[in-house]
């Protein structure tokens, strides 16, 4: 049930409830980027990733 590989639904800590993110151009280069930015609020949120 992906909808976007760019777009997911997590909990905003700064909204306090279910927001989408989307992901921010990457300026440091990650293969698969860790940062997620609310499209509400802009608060960033770091997923870890599982390793590789
Ligand atoms: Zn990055
Ligand atoms: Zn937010």
């Amino acid at each position: 049930m992906w909808s976007s590989p760019e777009h997911r639904t997590e909990r905003c800590a700064s909204c306090d409830t279910e927001r989408e993110f989307t992901q921010p151009p990457c300026e440091e280069g990650h293969e698969v980027c860790p940062e997620w930015s609310c499209v509400i609020c802009g608060s960033a949120l770091f997923l870890a990733m599982a390793a590789a």
